[in-house]
């Protein structure tokens, strides 16, 4: 077999279809957030990000930056190991502490990214308990896809947010099964919400665990920043909420809360927890100071809703239409993956604005889109820009309809 002929055609396949991924080089630049400078083989450029998942633009807040800072100075960059073998610095036990109260639960533990989190916890949890089927929603996120197929458990999948089909699937099961309930809060990229309360009730009916992924809606959604479970108080209701420490709260990391004995149980028997080597502590000093500045502080929230509702309002005065939906996702449906890509390079080629084409296997084929992520920093002129350029590209290639 020639190796690298095989590979180069796999490749030349994914360009036919339209969906080769081309990475826009970017340096962000601290204090003009959404400005970034776009390195391209025309030279170097000024653009407006509207897809970046720092939602908030914590990640370049002065008090997170302050706090990395310090933290780099006293502790140094790496933290030394893995937590069990001198890599626990006390920047993640207070991390860990601030993570538990912000879900209202016993206790949080982290990982090294949400993936991972994802990944390693509900592989952990359904693997060592004899028997457990998954229950898990259609459009779950790949990290818990994948670590839902790593724990060889059967998993039967249920509509999206369909709560009377997954009555269903459960009624089928064996009443004293083990049975998890994996699913998201908010859905990245349709930006729908989960019936949370009502998922909850049927979990109760039929004795089952359940496992929320926040990570769109952590920092975003309740009083205090703790998700859309926070915001309809139903965090004790939910056996484990995961979350990501690196999209509003600006970061990196990701994490799991629940009761002591299963952060307890996870901790003792998940190898991606095990075997890897902690965050450094700059980045758990970094989370840390985020995290506690959107829980006392509602600014953040209020200006980015406030900014997502101006767009999608002048989005539909400009006649491109979007997904309606209750979330800060704002999806433009374009449903080809070339027209996709075509209109994303002119979108940064001809108006400096980057809103990357999102295509299968991240969404289903002919659901291809430009996913667009307002944030508190978006002005009404960047706004206007935006809306301006896609009503111009609207009117040049006739879709008026196709969305
Ligand atoms: C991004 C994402 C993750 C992974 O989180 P990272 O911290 O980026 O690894 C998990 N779940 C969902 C739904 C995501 O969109």
């Amino acid at each position: 077999m020639n190796y690298e002929d095989y590979f180069r055609r796999q490749l030349d396949g994914l360009r036919r279809e339209g969906r080769y991924r081309v990475f826009a080089d970017l340096e962000r630049k601290v204090g003009a957030f959404p400005k970034a400078v776009h390195y391209s083989p025309a030279g170097q450029r000024e653009v407006s990000v509207w897809c970046s998942n720092d939602y908030l633009g914590m990640g370049q807040h002065p008090k997170v930056l302050a706090a990395m800072h310090e933290a780099l100075d006293r502790a140094g960059a790496g933290a030394g190991g893995t937590r069990n073998i001198a890599g626990t610095n006390h920047y993640h036990v207070l991390l860990e502490q601030e993570l538990a109260d912000l879900h209202n639960k016993e206790a949080a533990l982290l990982f090294n990214s949400g993936y991972v989190s994802n990944w390693t916890t509900l592989s952990t949890l359904a693997s060592r308990m004899p028997g457990c089927v998954i229950l898990s929603d259609e459009l779950n996120h790949a990290s818990m896809i994948e670590g839902m197929k790593h724990s060889r458990c059967e998993t039967r999948v249920f509509r999206h947010n369909d709560v009377a089909d997954l009555r269903q699937k459960l009624s089928d099961l064996e009443l004293h099964a083990p049975k998890l309930i994996a699913f998201e809060s908010v859905y990245s990229m349709d930006g729908d919400i989960a019936p949370i309360a009502d998922i909850c009730d049927v979990a109760d009916e039929h004795h089952a665990m359940t496992y929320l992924d926040e990570v769109h809606a952590v920092g975003l959604y309740g009083p205090r920043g703790g998700g859309i479970s926070d915001q309809e108080g139903l965090s004790g209701r939910l056996t484990v909420i995961e979350g990501t420490l690196a999209k509003a709260f600006g970061v990196i990391g990701g994490y799991i809360t629940g009761s002591g004995t299963i952060c307890d149980f996870v901790r003792s028997f998940a190898s991606g927890f095990i075997f890897s080597s902690a965050l450094p502590p700059a980045i758990a000093a970094g989370a840390l100071t985020s995290i506690r500045h959107l829980k006392s502080s509602s600014y953040e929230r209020e200006r980015h809703q406030d900014r997502v509702a101006t767009l999608r309002r002048r989005l539909n005065e400009a006649g491109v239409s979007h997904l309606d939906n209750p979330s800060h996702i704002v999806p433009v449906m374009v449903r080809d993956p070339v027209l996709c890509k075509q209109i994303s390079d002119v979108l940064l080629d001809r108006y400096g604005i980057y809103v990357q084409p999102i295509n299968y296997p991240t969404v289903a084929r002919g659901s291809e889109r430009l996913r667009i992520t307002p944030s508190p920093h978006h002005s009404d002129e960047d706004i206007e820009a935006l809306v301006g350029a896609l009503s111009e590209i609207w009117a040049k290639m006739g879709l008026a309809q196709a969305a």
